[in-house]
């Protein structure tokens, strides 16, 4: 046996202790490495929403009618974005998937929901002529308690699959503000107001950009991104979600 294969066999044990060996959400047994947290079958049956969307704002519809139109806010009033996609609606699984990827620690979701984001973005022409990747900042506070910013783990993972570079620390947050989920919408805006700062425009100037972030709910923290982008000088700012609440 070779001394990787002695290795393997001796830490066998070690691997099961630091990952848990059964799928956080269906209960069966892990039968690969790669798959750590969530079995494979569990993000087979993700379901991926394709259109008919808004082609601006991503807003799913659930109707028969042909192509995809404007939504009637994307009409009445322009979002600050270009284009936002998500992969599906923040519900059934995909939400149970992100709640564990955010608030269990469970880091290593980053790699398949990346995937996923990259393979969303490429079905859908959403990468072509992007300059720089940019993730969703935290607040240093919130980042150090948790551990890590899940929207610069997915930029990661949608970086290297795409080879577009992450533009990092130069987007970010400057006091923390209340959770966002804890606001009714009017709140939401005022709350975020002249947080986000860029640091050297510079930078962004002329450039294409794709924002990344885990759920879009009433959208308040991608445009406030990227009203500071855009006043940097961004050309164009795309952004993709891994969940979209919407009614
Ligand atoms: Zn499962
Ligand atoms: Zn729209």
């Amino acid at each position: 046996m070779s001394l990787w294969g002695r290795l393997n066999r001796t830490f066998y044990p070690v691997k099961i202790i630091i990952f848990p060996s059964y799928c956080q959400l269906c209960g069966q047994l892990l039968k690969h490495e790669a798959e750590r947290v969530i079995c494979s079958d569990c993000l087979k049956k993700l379901e991926i929403k394709q259109s008919p969307s808004c082609p601006v704002c991503g807003r799913f519809y659930f109707n028969n009618l042909p192509g995809d139109y404007l939504c009637g806010e994307c009409l009445g009033n322009p979002p600050p974005f270009d284009w936002h996609r998500s992969l599906g609606l923040y519900d059934g699984r995909l939400k149970e998937i992100i709640l564990i990827f955010k608030y269990q620690g469970y880091e290593v979701l980053s790699r398949p929901l990346g995937r996923l984001a990259y393979e969303k973005l490429s079905a859908d022409q959403g990468l072509s002529g992007v300059d720089f990747i940019v993730p969703v900042p935290l607040h240093k506070e919130r980042e150090k308690k948790r551990g890590f910013n899940q929207s610069e783990l997915l930029s990661r993972e949608i970086s290297k699959l795409s080879s577009i570079p992450v533009m990092k620390s130069n987007l970010i947050k400057t006091k923390p503000t209340p959770a966002q989920v804890s606001l009714e919408a009017a709140e939401r805006k005022s709350n975020l107001r002249g947080v986000f700062k860029v640091k050297r425009p510079e930078k962004i100037a002329g450039r294409t950009l794709l924002l990344i972030d885990d759920v879009f709910t009433t959208g308040s923290t991608i445009k406030e991104c990227t009203k500071e982008l855009k006043k940097a000088g961004a050309r164009e700012v795309r952004v993709i979600t891994l969940a979209r609440a919407q009614k």
